[in-house]
């Protein structure tokens, strides 16, 4: 890549500072305004780059840190038109941005990554659960269930008691409903919308771990070391590195599968895989994120090579290096149900000098004017150099924000 645009400058006399060359800076576009985005601007622009935001909401976290932000919905024309020709290299930051607009980008000559197909991919249950088991990675038992038809399937009933997911727009466990019977079913799928969904078998999870890998143009692929997740209420809570209870080959199974379903579909970005640990010791894939992901923010404070300077690399096809883990890490998603008193319901501020006075304390905030309970307002990753160590902070970081214990 050149490093000067224009007609190459005369060298300047030694010694001399009459001259100046203009300094060559990417510029890259970013689908989706939220916190994704926001982090991803901040490792572009420890690199120097430029970033501009496509997102509709004027109080984008992620606009607040870039250097432009077109407020127009994804799929507009006009907006798409704009971000081609302010920009060279395009990602996303959430899965659920129309296909169609990374499709659009690519034909005006963009840099798109990942490509629309596999966003198109990652979007959909079924084709996701479809393409595990082309890529020979387990998933859990499931069924198709697009018309109430498919409802009386025998196979349906025997994954009960379940969970009904439709197929696209879920996220932090929305469009999701528990079947305990065969007669919830049918309200169940109406309560849905009777949009097209996934009946999967309830399975008795022992952990839920996650392996973040990213994948170069010329098939260099890199991983961040296995995570392990703690989910209350269908949303991220904890996120533990090096993964606590997991054994180092169900460790590396689920790195290999991860790396294999990359190597698949000819990805090109970072990619998230989450897995199902069962007590039996079976490893499933659960679900893939084709963008950084909330189980890998401790990346940007634990380790040499964070998931969203990862990204700028893969867009840019600059060198792969495997990210060393250089702390151990928990990470605690901080959402706004914590802007509300535990008691009496009222408004209040979390205790941050209290929070900070911790060592090993990165706080992470959003910007977001405004808290709502399950709404993600930032996260706070501990570091430190044993796996004990970091508990404990992170135990008394918990304690002082009014969290449930790590394990609760
Ligand atoms: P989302 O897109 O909302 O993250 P997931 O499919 O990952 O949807 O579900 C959210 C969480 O719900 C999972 O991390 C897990 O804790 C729980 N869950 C989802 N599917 C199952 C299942 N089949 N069996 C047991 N728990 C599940
Ligand atoms: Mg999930």
């Amino acid at each position: 890549m050149n490093a000067v645009s224009g007609p190459a400058p005369q060298a300047p006399a030694l010694g001399t500072s009459a001259q100046a060359v203009s300094v060559r800076h990417a510029r890259l576009g970013v689908l989706g305004g939220g916190q994704l985005g926001r982090m991803f601007v901040h490792a572009a622009h420890r690199l120097g780059h430029r970033v501009t935001v496509l997102d509709p909401d004027p109080a984008s976290p992620a606009a607040a840190a870039a250097d432009a932000h077109l407020r127009a919905p994804y799929d507009d024309p006009q907006a798409l038109a704009q971000l081609a020709a302010l920009c060279e290299a395009v990602s996303t930051e959430f899965e659920n941005v129309p296909a169609v607009a990374l499709q659009r980008l690519a034909e005006r000559g963009c840099r798109v990554a990942p490509a629309a197909e596999a966003v198109a991919l990652c979007q959909h249950r079924l084709r996701e659960k479809r393409l595990f088991a082309s890529a020979g990675v387990p998933c859990v038992a499931h069924a198709a269930i697009e018309s109430e038809a498919d409802l009386a399937q025998p196979a349906v009933a025997a994954l009960l008691p379940g969970i009904l997911k439709t197929a696209t727009l879920g996220y932090d466990g929305k469009g999701q409903v528990t079947v305990a019977r065969a007669d919830d079913l049918a309200p169940a799928f109406a309560g849905l919308g009777r949009s097209p969904c996934v009946l999967e078998q309830r399975v008795k999870l022992d952990a839920e771990v996650s392996v973040i890998v990213a994948r170069g143009a010329d098939g260099t692929i890199v991983h961040l070391p296995l995570q392990r997740n703690l989910h209350r209420g269908g949303i991220l809570a904890v996120t533990e590195v090096p993964a606590p209870g997991v054994a180092p080959d169900l460790a590396a199974a689920a790195v290999a599968h991860a790396c294999r379903l990359a190597e698949h579909m000819t990805y090109v970005g970072v990619l998230c895989v989450e897995f199902f640990v069962l007590a039996d010791g079976r490893l499933l894939a659960n679900e893939m994120a084709p963008r950084p992901h909330n189980s890998g923010h401790h990346s940007i404070d634990a380790c040499d090579i964070s998931q969203f300077e990862l990204q700028v690399r893969t867009l840019l096809g600059w060198p792969l290096v495997a990210p060393r883990l250089h702390s151990c890490a928990v990470m605690l998603n901080l959402l706004g149900d914590l802007w509300f008193d535990a008691a009496d319901g009222t408004a209040r501020e979390p205790d941050w000098p209290a929070v900070l006075a911790l060592p090993g304390a990165h706080l992470h905030l959003y910007g977001k004017a405004e808290a709502w309970r399950g709404r993600k307002m930032g996260h706070l990753t501990i570091t430190g150099a044993t796996p004990q160590r970091v508990r404990e902070v992170a135990e008394a970081a918990a304690g002082v924000l009014g969290l449930p214990p790590l394990r609760g």
